[in-house]
């Protein structure tokens, strides 16, 4: 079977996403071609073990690799300074090396945190990842970000370290939650409204094979992600130069809502969801998006079985205070990420409020 290579290019850091059905089976063929080496630090989480990081283990093993497999509780919560202290001392008790790799085998979490591990470890250890969740897949495996949450913020701590090497096997999303798979739906609906209007029709027009999962629908939908993000990073690999802020469209609305929500009602895709459809019909109020804007885009997500209203117990008014706060907010204003069109966005200051309020509350 053939797999596609998307080339980051950043210079010396630059690496290669290699994505396909399967092609997990070579993982280790793909580290050695890269980063010549025999230890392997695999971090996964306790769904992922038993599901495909065990076996991708095993297979390294059996490929000659030394395998030093580390296992995290799944969820946000392990994404902490204290699991970090916990997998550098046992990198240590293990003896591991600069002479190791670090290899992420996981959603975000994973990815996030390891990334953040092979960063610090001695001065850094080269990383590479194996996403299994399709937010991992098209998002948070791609722009070299890593970092753990503080008790008082997300991702407060963590460096830019590019990943050596990407390896995305679809065929692993099968076992993913519905909920879920539907949540990293949104992020590649997000790709198709901020920067590539071709994709956002192609979606549309493959609703049924990316509700079924077809690998051959998820290969294209992810090397199209992987690549409109890799131009991103591109222009504005360290977040300097503004260029990365149009990956936020829909999040400071979204940011919001999971606050208000308290981060456990609603899965990050699905803030983002309703967010991107505030920013849509905030787009249309002020006359930046024409007519018919928002109704394209969330007939999409709708169809892709993601929420596009705000949920009738939140206050409007909550939510716009909880958007100042967000760290988006620059120099006092509230710059948010909006659209002209399909595959064009902007930032724009000074919205009126009242317009804002009206974009966040429940549709009619
Ligand atoms: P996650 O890593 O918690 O994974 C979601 C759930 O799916 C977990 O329960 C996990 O165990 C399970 N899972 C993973 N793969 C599976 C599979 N193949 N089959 C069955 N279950 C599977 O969450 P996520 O949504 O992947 O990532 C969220 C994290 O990513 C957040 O911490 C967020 O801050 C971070 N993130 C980082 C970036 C970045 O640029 N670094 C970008 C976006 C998000
Ligand atoms: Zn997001």
């Amino acid at each position: 079977d053939t797999t596609d290579l998307i080339r980051v290019d950043l210079g010396e850091r630059s690496y290669d996403i290699e994505i396909g059905s399967g092609n997990s089976a070579s993982l280790a063929g793909f580290i050695e071609a890269r980063r010549p080496t025999e230890h392997v630090v695999v971090v996964t989480d306790s769904n992922v073990a038993g599901l495909h990081a065990d076996a991708l283990s095993d297979r390294l093993t059996d490929q000659g690799l030394e395998v030093l497999l580390l296992e995290i509780d799944a969820g946000e919560p392990s994404k902490c300074a204290d699991m970090a202290f916990e997998l550098w001392s046992r990198m240590l008790e293990e003896g591991v090396d600069r002479k190791s790799v670090v290899l992420a085998i996981g959603g975000g979490v994973v990815g996030d945190l390891a990334g953040f591990v092979a960063a610090t470890f001695m001065r850094g250890l080269p990383f590479f990842q194996a996403p299994t969740t399709l937010l991992a897949q098209v998002d948070s495996s791609v722009g070299g970000k890593v970092g753990i949450n503080l008790p008082g913020g997300k991702n407060m701590v963590g460096a830019f370290w590019q990943p050596a090497g990407v390896l995305v096997d679809v065929d692993l999303l099968a076992t993913l939650p519905e909920r879920e798979y539907r949540a990293g739906m949104a992020e590649v609906v997000k790709y198709g409204v901020i920067l590539d209007a071709e994709f956002f029709a192609y979606l549309e027009a493959n609703v049924e094979g990316i509700n079924a999962r077809l690998p051959e629908v998820l290969r294209h939908v992810v090397k199209r992600c992987c690549r409109l993000k890799a131009d991103v990073v591109e222009a504005d690999e360290t977040e300097t130069s503004g260029r990365r802020a149009v990956l936020n469209y829909g999040h400071t609305f979204g940011h919001a809502l999971e606050a208000a929500t308290g981060y456990t009602r609603l899965l990050h895709g699905e803030a983002v969801a309703i967010g991107m459809t505030c920013a849509a019909r905030l787009s249309e109020a002020i006359g930046a998006a024409p007519c018919g804007f928002t109704q394209r885009q969330s007939a999409l997500l709708e169809t892709i079985g993601l929420p596009t209203t705000t949920p009738v117990d939140l206050d409007p008014e909550e939510l716009l205070e909880l958007m100042w706060r967000d760290k988006k907010v620059e120099g006092g204003q509230l710059r948010l990420v909006l659209a002209r069109t399909f595959g064009d966005v902007g930032l724009f200051a000074d919205t009126p409020s009242e317009a804002i309020l009206t974009a966040i509350g429940p549709s009619t």
